[in-house]
């Protein structure tokens, strides 16, 4: 909707303008700021709002809502908001008041349409990119004609109705004067030309669907949701237009160890008592392969150790993010005799349990890092 000002200053006039000022204001004002005539920035802008200002100031009951209850009213009243205003046709509101020729209506280049296709990659893929190819179905110009939609050997023909304008004028009157509508001709649909003998592989359309391999440079860093844009790989334009963008939306597959939240890489490592207690060089796997991580003595459950630069690439930019790894002190769940033995003298010397110092913190690094990844 244009700028919310209010409608009579919009026009110029005073509140308790006649009809007849209000039309003249408008005139004057339509007529200085008519994208047509005025192309200095904001003329556009202009121009819409003193078209919607007279819209409704021309209307007594209109303009009766709006002295009331302002925009809101106004717009309630009828049924037809503002938001519905077509402006895309200023030549109709343009020529009612100057007895003008509006625009020609010709049947003008359009941009093919857009494709959507949604992909699935592995993890690894996503953090690392990959190349992928896509089958789609889109339409082309056709292979047999080029798009002329006449059978090799033939031309169109001026089309009679509209003498090759490929548009038809009608003089109208209106309450402002009289003045000429001009619309696209129906019996060449704007092109001016016919064609006689069609191409009999595209059936006269210059056009066709065919099946099409797209190779896909998927980025580094890429996550669930990314979508990749490939410029002019939709569908064909009609009349000389540009063709429209193929979108490929990814998805990602889980991966069976690691979770991932943005850049960073969440690992689960489990330890025995005795690692814990003594301390130890585990394995971890990474992203980039196996790799050690060094467990103090007197690790406890919980404890995160941060491997930088170990996490996912970051999209279009530089570095990546960090691998987390949080420790869990496993319990055994069997053990033979003899283990047994050995716990059980082990059990004799060791003091009652205490919850250790840093525990808050724990549960809320626990809290904190683990909540959010599903
Ligand atoms: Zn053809
Ligand atoms: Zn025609």
């Amino acid at each position: 909707m244009a700028k919310k000002s209010d409608y009579y200053e919009a026009l110029g006039v005073d509140r308790d303008a006649s009809a007849a000022d209000i039309k003249k204001a408008f005139r004057k004002l339509a007529f200085k700021h008519h994208p047509d005539h005025n192309k200095d920035h904001g003329a556009e802008e202009k121009f819409k709002e003193i078209s919607e200002a007279y819209e409704v100031l021309s209307d007594p009951d209109k303009r009766a809502a709006y002295d009331r209850f302002g925009q809101a009213g106004a717009q309630g009243f009828g049924g037809r908001g503002f938001e519905g205003f077509d402006f895309g046709g200023f030549g109709d509101i343009f020529d009612a008041f100057f007895g003008g020729t509006s625009t020609a209506r010709r049947a003008g280049p359009h941009q093919g349409g857009d494709l959507r296709y949604s992909m699935t990659i592995s993890f690894e893929d996503a953090v690392f990119g990959c190349e992928r190819e896509a089958e789609i179905v889109r339409t082309e110009r056709c292979s047999v004609c080029g798009g002329t939609k006449s059978e090799r050997g033939s031309q169109p023909e001026r089309c009679p109705a509209c003498n090759g304008t490929g548009e038809v004028r009608r003089a109208q009157r209106s309450i402002f004067g009289q003045f000429v509508n001009v619309t696209a001709c129906s019996q060449c649909h704007g092109e001016g030309r016919i064609i006689t003998r069609p191409c009999p592989h595209c059936r006269g359309q210059g056009r066709e669907r065919v099946i099409r391999k797209i190779s896909i440079k998927v980025p580094a860093g890429v996550d669930g949701g990314t979508q990749i844009r490939l410029s002019g790989e939709g569908d064909a334009g009609r009349s000389g237009g540009s063709p429209g963008n193929l979108y490929i939306t990814l998805s990602v597959q889980k991966h069976k160890l690691f979770k991932r939240d943005g850049n960073d890489i969440f690992y689960e490592l489990p330890i025995n008592f005795a690692q814990a207690a003594l301390g130890d060089e585990v394995g971890i796997p990474t992203l980039d392969g196996d790799s050690t991580l060094k467990i103090p003595a007197a690790c406890q459950t919980g404890r995160i150790f941060r491997l930088k630069e170990k996490g996912v690439p970051h999209l279009r930019g530089h570095g990546r993010g960090d691998q987390l790894v949080r420790v869990h002190v496993v319990t055994p769940q069997s053990l033979d005799t003899k283990q047994k033995k050995l716990f059980k003298e082990l059990a004799g010397t060791l003091d009652e349990a205490k919850i250790p110092q840093d525990n808050k913190s724990f549960f809320d690094k626990v809290k904190d890092t683990f909540g959010g990844v599903p």
